[in-house]
């Protein structure tokens, strides 16, 4: 089963790796920002929509002018737009947005519309026998089957998605799985290769969106990572390792999405500025100036301002053990003030040159119990493994789960199977 891609989500895919091309970044970087906002698959529409759903709203039209042609009077546009409000707000419809007529009677005045809003979601509107519209929302029966995809990365991590065929909203949310284990920025290695089974939702036929990656494995430079789903009792506990240990950490690997580390920790360094030997008590990531800053942790902020050769500073109280600092920014991210709570992966603030600064980038330090340290070297805490109590069902889950996965080999290549119990 090969996965096309439709128009819009090449086109997003273009529009990406042109903006990863912007910013300068290193060759084997290719991951994009979140699949949550920016890329769903839940509004792909499937193949035979243009047949279901005949009619659209043109561009250069709106939703009341459309209906005028098709036969509906003011009153009826005025009418179905109020029944439809609890559901959706058909005064902001897309153009585009697909529709269909249907029950027209003897003189082809038109009884019903359907309007499609995804590949699963429409809306039904009918005329009773009163003259009043009613609306009700029907979502398509779904059905889940599991696809695997497997890549090796030869120039980058996007480019391998793209080589097996597989959407790219994929691999960002493997590199989701494993953001605790692999800083994707400036880890990732050719030859390293990755294996993941996923839920693909089919409505009649045709995909209409992802759900979960039930397994999923990342070899980093001969390093293997393996991620497992575990689901019990309709409650989604997330991924673990085999052995049923988190693969959250309490902090991320990088406080930066898109960056590369330019200076690293070093306790005795040439200061290029104030040109005398200098400690260097942080790591220095270059990017351009606005790229956002995520903290690395969840926490309280302790310090949002100007702070001197730092510029503008913002430093996190994550427990009494650990404190972060992020300076020379150009921003606070929103509702950045002290005393607020932010948590792991937030947007903080923003990269700039403030202080006493060569160029943009983040200066970003690491504090334990008050002192200095290297956040590259450090093994952090884990968060919470498989309760206790569960663990034996996970445990015989593991095997279920690898099984998932497609035979390993460096060679991209896809395959479908049956879905599996879990
Ligand atoms: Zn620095």
């Amino acid at each position: 089963m090969i996965q096309k891609l439709s128009n819009k989500r090449l086109h997003l895919v273009v529009l990406i790796i042109v903006s990863a091309i912007g910013f300068g970044l290193g060759i084997y970087f290719g991951v994009a920002p979140s699949p949550k906002e920016d890329v769903s698959m839940q509004d792909l529409v499937p193949i035979d929509v243009e047949v279901e759903f005949p009619f659209q709203v043109k561009k250069n039209s709106t939703l009341f002018d459309t209906l005028l042609q098709l036969g509906f009077t003011g009153q009826d546009v005025h009418q179905l737009v109020q029944a439809s409000k609890p559901h959706q707000n058909l005064n902001r419809i897309l153009p585009t947005t697909r529709f269909a007529l249907v029950d027209q009677n003897q003189d082809g005045k038109p009884e019903g519309l359907k309007f499609r809003f995804s590949a699963i979601d429409y809306l039904e509107l009918t005329r009773t026998s009163t003259g009043a519209w009613v609306a009700t929302p029907i979502q398509e029966k779904v059905e889940t089957r599991m696809i695997t995809f497997q890549g090796s990365v030869k120039s980058s991590l996007w480019e391998s998605a793209l080589e097996a065929q597989m959407d790219p909203a994929l691999i960002v949310e493997l590199t989701e799985i494993f953001a605790w284990q692999v800083d994707f920025n400036r880890e990732v290695r050719q030859n390293d290769t990755w294996r993941l089974s996923v839920e693909q939702q089919v409505v009649k036929g045709h995909p209409a969106g992802w759900g979960r990656i039930l397994a999923a494995e990342y070899m980093n430079d001969g390093r293997q990572y393996v991620g497992i789903l575990f689901r019990h009792n309709g409650k989604d506990y997330g991924y673990f390792a085999p052995d049923g240990s988190s693969l959250r950490r309490m902090f991320l690997k990088s406080p930066m999405r898109f960056g590369r580390v330019s200076s690293r920790f070093s306790r005795n360094r040439f200061h290029p500025i104030l040109k005398v030997g200098r400690p260097h008590l942080g790591v220095d990531y270059a990017a351009p100036v606005g790229t956002p800053i995520r903290t690395v942790g969840d926490g309280v902020v302790s310090f949002a301002g100007w702070s001197g050769g730092g510029g503008r500073v913002l430093k996190i109280r994550h427990n009494t053990t650990y404190e972060t600092a992020y300076k020379h920014m150009s921003g606070f991210g929103p509702g950045i003030r002290v005393g607020a709570r932010v948590s792991q992966g937030q947007i903080v603030g923003y990269v700039g040159s403030s202080g006493l600064s060569t160029g943009p980038h983040l200066h970003f330090e690491f504090y334990r119990n008050g002192s200095f340290v290297d956040p590259m070297s450090q093994k952090f805490p884990s968060s919470d493994p498989v309760p206790k109590e569960l663990l034996p069902v996970f445990t015989g889950h593991v095997p279920v789960a690898v099984q998932t996965l497609p035979v390993g080999n460096s060679e991209a290549t896809t395959g479908e199977r049956e879905p599996s119990k879990n």
